[in-house]
């Protein structure tokens, strides 16, 4: 599922998919929607709310050229974008019966020198919390 002229596959980029988590912090009661040009004023840090379409947005996030918060929001409250997929309990139970088998491979990385041991560690840590 995709909106606007965006490729699906952006949508599912880890820096992409941290903005999609952030777009469901944002209120309802900072949205001030307009269905029928597809676009919304939406408040934020700055004084002035961030002018939305399904392509652009005025807040500096969007700097980078790619979907931002405010813009996966919109795309939520027209309809147009799911935002992160549902749960899923018995995937979720069988990656975490896989979790010690990751952890091993990245340990076998850190020991060949391949990774440091910062990010072998930083990965560990992220797979066990
Ligand atoms: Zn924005």
């Amino acid at each position: 599922m995709t909106f606007g002229n965006w490729d699906e596959a952006l949508h599912f980029d880890p820096k992409q998919v941290t903005k999609i988590a952030n777009a469901l912090k944002i209120k309802d009661s900072d949205i001030t929607l307009d269905p029928n040009t597809e676009s919304a004023l939406i408040s934020g840090s700055g004084a002035e709310p961030y002018k939305v379409t399904l392509n652009d947005c005025t807040c500096g996030s969007f700097k980078d050229r790619k979907p931002c918060k405010h813009m996966y929001r919109l795309a939520m409250k027209l309809g147009l974008f799911d935002g992160p997929p549902a749960k899923n309990p018995a995937a979720e139970k069988a990656f975490k019966k896989e979790i010690p088998n990751e952890v091993d491979r990245y340990r076998k990385l850190y020991c060949e020198g391949a990774i440091s041991a910062e990010k072998f560690a930083a990965i560990a840590k992220a797979l066990e919390k």
